[in-house]
């Protein structure tokens, strides 16, 4: 009980004895954990960072969240300082996936237990859980989100009334971040048949990941590769119809692009409808654009409840139990499996906006017009 718990805060709060190993029973408000993010820039990191922060603390815990302004070595330092302080448990949600190796073999020598939040830790063996969204399934999501917008598809699955062929460009995430593979991979599962049976015709030929991909998934990177594709490939009538985009950041660095070379309403040239741009995160900039007809879609992904099985198998490793897998396969980091939890994903057309998003809570009404 009560008096034991307090020898060992004592402990724990000297540095020196933190750690997962004697936590079983402690009063919750005698624990810490640590939550590194990788970003602010990002809205919806700073969703991540709140929710999971106002989570622990409603469950008694204490917390050390930080940001780290996507620069790896800030994010190592982070980490560090968290073990230093005598943290209890770790969420991150890393940058790069296989950078944070020192500072987890540093907290499993502590016995610190690590749950990695959203974006996989790749090559380590002390990564102890993983809770994410269907990160196979977003790309999937995103490809039939491209398909419908095209109006090849229903959004019931059934064929669409237009046949094509649709000039399309590929977009993906940051090389650095696991999902950026999933996602990939998911939309290609549904995208390559179509491009091998000439449905889908790629003009510039970039098909492969390695072409598509964006570091740190950058808005500014992604315009300036979408205004290279359309100097080099969309000369002489050729009109593009479809973007593949992995997220809203990126999306909106690919609709100025576009805006910028005349698509869309434009006074100055003739008016080319905007091709059909997908994105992810339902980020607010987004959704006003997707209310107003420029983007096309986004993939839902509910931080809150993410922020929820975060606590969760926090709150279980630091009971001594085991966290609640519903996947114990996909995640292969190199190293080993690592245990699961996965959320489902809403695509988000304009028609969706009221009842997905603002009946949520997730935004108001107002914030849906504004735009913020
Ligand atoms: C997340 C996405 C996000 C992207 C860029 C990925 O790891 O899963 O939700 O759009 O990072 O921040």
């Amino acid at each position: 009980g009560a008096v034991a718990a307090i020898g060992l805060t004592a402990c724990g709060g000297s540095g020196a004895g933190g750690g997962g190993n004697d936590t079983a029973g402690q009063d919750p408000s005698d624990l810490s954990i640590g939550v590194a993010m990788p970003t602010e820039t990002s809205e919806r990191w700073i969703a991540d960072g709140d929710n999971v922060k106002s989570q622990l603390e409603d469950a008694g815990y204490s917390v050390e969240l930080q940001f780290a302004g996507d620069d790896i070595p800030t994010q190592s330092r982070q980490v560090d300082q968290m073990i230093n302080d005598g943290v209890d448990v770790l969420i991150i949600a890393a940058i790069d996936g296989t950078a944070l190796a020192p500072q987890l073999e540093a907290a499993a020598e502590q016995g610190i237990e690590v749950i990695s939040y959203d974006r996989l830790i790749r090559d380590s063996e002390n990564v102890d859980f993983y809770v994410t969204f269907d990160n196979f399934e977003v790309g999937v999501a995103q490809a039939n989100a491209l398909l419908v917008g095209l109006g090849l598809q229903n959004e019931d699955g059934s064929a669409g009334s237009a046949t094509g062929p649709f000039n399309v460009e590929l977009f993906a995430g940051s090389l650095d971040d696991n999902n950026a593979f999933f996602f990939f991979d998911g939309a290609m599962s549904v995208l390559q048949p179509l491009i091998d049976d000439g449905t889908l015709v790629v003009p510039s030929g970039q098909t492969d990941i390695t072409q598509a991909a964006t570091l740190r998934w950058q808005q500014e990177t992604a315009q300036s590769r979408m205004e290279t594709l359309l100097t080099s490939n969309y000369g002489g009538g050729t009109v593009l119809n479809g973007v593949l985009s992995p997220y809203d950041g990126i999306s909106r660095g690919i609709i100025t692009a576009l805006q910028n070379a005349g698509y869309g309403p434009n006074l100055d040239s003739t008016p080319q409808p905007l091709p059909v741009v997908t994105g992810q995160d339902a980020e607010i900039a987004s959704v006003a654009l997707i209310d107003q007809g420029v983007q096309s879609s986004t993939i839902f992904k509910d931080t809150r409840l993410l922020a929820e099985q975060a606590v969760a198998a926090a709150t279980a490793i630091l009971n001594d139990e085991e966290p609640e897998a519903n996947d114990t396969e996909t995640y292969d980091n190199g190293v080993k499996v690592v245990p699961s939890y996965l959320l489902p994903v809403e695509t988000v057309f304009a028609d969706d906006i009221q009842s997905v998003l603002v009946d949520s809570g997730y935004y108001t009404e107002s914030e849906v017009q504004s735009g913020q």
